[in-house]
């Protein structure tokens, strides 16, 4: 086998396999940084929420429940989602209490140096004003 050949089909196989591995430490590394937030974790609750109730209306629309029930069980649905809601709001206010540093993102605990900027550069989160 020529030499140049193998040397480009190392080549190949580096420029295959580079995405998927750098996707993949990117992945590992957002997990890890959200997995210790409990904002992180209420906000995944949350959208399991809402997406329970989307399967909820879609079977509906497909005349798989009756209107009463769809409402008997997304009214449980909208009630976990207000106790969510309220929890995020009070963690959110908790921690602008604990950190009068009004220029710190409380989504990312990004420092943000630009005076009087309302989102943070780096989620872009709105900042308490
Ligand atoms: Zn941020």
């Amino acid at each position: 086998m020529d030499i140049t050949l193998l040397f480009y089909y190392v080549l190949l196989l580096v420029i295959i396999v580079f995405p998927f591995a750098y996707v993949q430490q990117r992945l590992k590394k957002g997990f890890e940084s959200h997995s210790y937030q409990e904002t992180g974790h209420l906000e995944t609750k949350r959208l399991m929420l809402l997406d329970n109730l989307r399967d909820l209306r879609t079977e509906m629309d497909m005349q798989k429940l009756t209107l009463s029930e769809f409402q008997d069980l997304s009214s449980e649905i909208v009630g976990n989602l207000q106790e969510v809601d309220k929890e995020i709001s009070e963690q959110k206010l908790s921690f602008q209490k604990t950190n009068p540093n009004k220029n710190e993102c409380m989504e990312c605990h990004y420092i943000v140096k630009i005076e009087g900027a309302k989102f943070c550069p780096m989620c872009g989160t709105q900042l308490s004003v």
